[in-house]
């Protein structure tokens, strides 16, 4: 190609598809956000100085400075979640920017900053080597996406920091003026994102593809379309193009011609919205029964105190997954007993009447708690994870569910086991939480009036032993997320692989199915709390399978809600019935189902 028709082929109109990673539509001009290889305008503050004092007090400094940065998203970000009326997916990105603040105040980086500094980096110098230094131990812990978004955390930091450094503090507004603008970017840290101007961000699209990396999460509590796995993106754009992001199906226009735009009717009331996001306001306290009667019963993932308020407004029944880990990471260290309980009570007491299903610890896998630093592992899904920690140390569980257990005296208490694999390991963990009933009860303290205790099915090798385990347990959840990962042998972070297999294919149906059918046989009430419960078409094969409670976070509860009202029970279950076991998935013909029912359209 000689570089004239170069020239003409980056001014024409491309279709490039990627994955979506948040749906709804967006238009704007490309800002292409600057990778951390990139230089750095050189200025005075750059150049290193002769006396290692004075680095170390530009060193101290900036990170004063960045602290108190990430502190105000910190509370720009909560209080934009305080003034919804709706829930919405800003809690997790609270959450996030939370492990962040953690992160920027971690004394080993810090160390290594000064360190750097004392002998003899400039300041600058010093956040690139330890930038360096971290990236070659995290790499050197595997492709293992906890390691990988760690790595693009400290990334993010690490620029941030130079920023103030080199006196460059300005933050990226993309070009002049108040048009929407597309952040085009390599790795971009969920921070980052947020420096963008929110009300001019119309669109995200990402060479990387992992639903679950922070800035997707971010970018998803903004409710703006994102486009991942983009690989050439960065040599296809140049800065000022326009660009039409369509959430809905993973691709992504390129200097669109008039009729793309057209077809697409981008107004600004729509751009940053799913077109399906029913009114929720109006769908609350509706019921969530279908139009032939049968109640199904829609319940709120949480992991944050602040997200059970959202129980009313969402219109869901109680909290059917509160992730108690969640607290725990954004600590630096363990809590105690005292901590815990007061903790458990202000959930209880925000849950008002509602129930609350507080699962255990589920530390190690994906969750690494900072001072449980013997639980870091090369295999962290398979190693040393929930109730594992708990056989090797006990005391973490018995404090736990002491905890639950005065936080809820006086009332019901429902707890919920994860990661289970054995049904003896429920008995086992029956026996302390006996054990810490009959402790409270000697001391003379008021005990729970009725104690419910359930397991998770997320280790295929609990559905072969279910007739056993029914005898232990009061209830059970399908954790699907890492039942779905252990089913098909796939690390559920690793996103080259997220599009091979399928929850909808026949074959992971199937074992839905059977634990639904065993569990009925049992009278064993059961739910699904893996993220499949909250997508619209995984919810429809979950209904049509029997399932009849369902928990996901509070901003999939309107949708599935809707769904539900507009769906003939025995009409979904016909067709769940007769799925054609040697297809790979049933996705799309579910899809035309739920199209031709008018229950759904995606
Ligand atoms: C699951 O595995 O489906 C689940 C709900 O648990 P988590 O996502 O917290 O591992
Ligand atoms: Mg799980």
């Amino acid at each position: 190609m000689t570089d004239d028709s170069a020239e003409n082929w980056m001014a024409l109109p491309r279709q490039v598809d990627g994955i979506s990673l948040n749906a709804g539509i967006g238009l704007g001009r490309a800002v292409l956000h600057p990778s951390y290889g990139m230089k750095t305008p050189p200025d005075e503050g750059s150049v290193r100085r002769d006396s290692r004092k004075d680095e170390l007090i530009r060193i101290d400094d900036a990170l004063v400075q960045m602290v108190e940065e990430i502190q105000t998203l910190i509370s720009q970000q909560a209080n934009s979640l305080l003034s919804k009326t709706q829930p919405t997916s800003q809690a997790e990105s609270l959450d996030i920017l939370k492990i962040y603040l953690l992160l920027a105040n971690d004394p080993g980086w810090r160390g290594q900053l000064r360190q750097k500094v004392q002998e003899g980096a400039s300041a600058v110098d010093a956040v690139d080597q330890t930038l360096e230094s971290i990236q070659k131990k995290l790499g050197e812990k595997g492709a293992l996406s906890v390691w990988q978004e760690r790595m693009s955390d400290f990334q993010d930091l690490s620029s941030r920091l130079k920023r103030y450094l080199i006196n460059s503090v300005a933050r990226p507004r993309g070009e002049d003026g108040d048009s929407p603008i597309i952040v085009v970017a390599d790795r971009i840290g969920p921070a980052e994102l947020l420096d963008y101007d929110r009300e001019r961000l119309a669109g995200l699209v990402l060479v990387e593809q992992s639903h679950t990396s922070h800035v997707a999460i971010v970018g998803r509590s903004l409710e703006i379309p994102i486009v991942g796995g983009m690989k050439s993106i960065l040599t296809e754009v140049a800065p000022g193009d326009s660009i039409l992001v369509d959430g809905n199906e993973g691709r992504v226009y390129i200097r669109p011609v008039t009729e793309v735009v057209r077809r697409f009717d981008v107004k600004p009331s729509l751009r940053k919205k799913s077109s399906l996001a029913p009114s929720l306001e109006a769908l609350a306290p509706l019921s969530s029964q279908t139009l032939d009667g049968v109640s199904i019963s829609l319940l709120l993932n949480a992991g944050l105190v602040e997200d059970v308020d959202y129980i009313e407004a969402a219109g869901a029944e109680g909290v059917g997954l509160y992730r108690t880990e969640i607290p725990f990471m954004m600590r630096s260290k363990l809590p105690n007993v005292a901590e815990q309980t007061k903790l458990y009570r202000e959930i209880l007491k925000r849950a008002r009447d509602y129930p609350v299903v507080f699962r255990t610890l589920d530390v190690g896998g994906d969750k690494v708690l900072p001072y449980l630093e013997r639980l870091r592992s090369e295999s962290p899904m398979m190693e040393q994870r929930a109730n594992r920690v708990f056989f090797d140390r006990p005391i973490l569980l018995r404090y736990q569910l002491r905890a639950l257990i005065r936080a809820c005296g006086g009332c019901e208490l429902t707890i919920m086991l994860p990661m289970i694999a054995e049904a003896n390991e429920v008995q086992a963990a029956r026996e302390i939480l006996d054990g810490e009933v009959e402790r409270e009860r000697a001391r003379g303290n008021l005990i729970p009036t009725k104690i419910r205790l359930g397991a998770m099915v997320e280790v295929p090798s609990l559905v072969f032993q279910l007739p056993q385990l029914f005898s232990h347990v009061d209830f059970l959840s399908v954790g699907s997320n890492d039942l779905f990962q252990f089913f098909y042998a796939i690390d559920r972070e690793y996103p080259k692989l997220s599009n091979r297999y399928d929850v909808l294919s026949p074959t992971f149906l199937s074992l839905l199915k059977s634990i639904q059918d065993q569990c009925q046989l049992a009278q064993i009430p059961l739910s699904v709390c893996g993220e499949m419960a909250g997508r619209p078409l995984e919810a429809l094969a979950l209904i049509g399978l029997g399932y009849r409670t369902l928990s996901m976070s509070a901003a999939a509860v309107p949708t599935i809600k809707n769904l539900v009202r507009n769906l003939t029970y025995q009409e979904i279950s016909d067709y769940m019935s007769v799925v054609v076991p040697s297809h790979r998935s049933i996705r799309q013909s579910l899809r035309h189902f739920a199209r031709d029912h008018g229950i759904y359209r995606d």
